[in-house]
């Protein structure tokens, strides 16, 4: 499948075949109204294969979304056909109303507008503990 280069948006590549549906449903780029390129499975001389996200017209996503699911991709700024940034993703120390607590118990289960806050514990194995439960996820796995 070929896929023309966009002239202006967000180009995340080198993401692990498979992640990138989860990083646009993550993500929740509304998809009724902005274009996006979807590639499962290109090939990749680095890794074998790999999914790329293209978003026409987006500059702005959530990097610590990115960080969280893949933290290994590469996010390319496109102006002009252009690539005019490059941006190193980092695994965020602290999100908020990303992940959401899983424990019944906790406030933010209760609380409809309680924000779901976590913290990093494991920033290897990527695990988050929420701020009110102490509950931990592991967003290297199947969260
Ligand atoms: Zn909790």
């Amino acid at each position: 499948m070929l896929v023309n280069s966009i002239e202006k948006g967000i180009v995340i590549d080198h993401i692990t075949a498979g992640l990138g549906a989860k990083i646009l449903e993550y993500l929740d780029i509304d998809l009724a109204n902005n274009t996006v390129a979807f590639i499962m499975n290109a090939s990749s001389k680095k890794h074998g294969k790999k999914d790329i996200v293209k978003i026409q017209n987006v500059i702005d996503v959530n990097l610590d979304v990115l960080g969280l699911i893949e933290p290994n991709a590469t996010v390319n700024i496109i102006e002009n056909g252009q690539i005019i940034k490059k941006i190193e993703l980092q695994v965020p120390e602290r999100v908020t109303n990303v992940i959401k607590c899983k424990n019944p118990r906790c406030v933010t289960s209760v609380e409809i507008n309680a924000p779901h806050i976590f913290h990093l514990i494991d920033a290897e194995n990527r695990e988050y503990r929420c701020e009110y439960c102490d509950e931990i996820v592991c967003m290297k796995g199947d969260y």
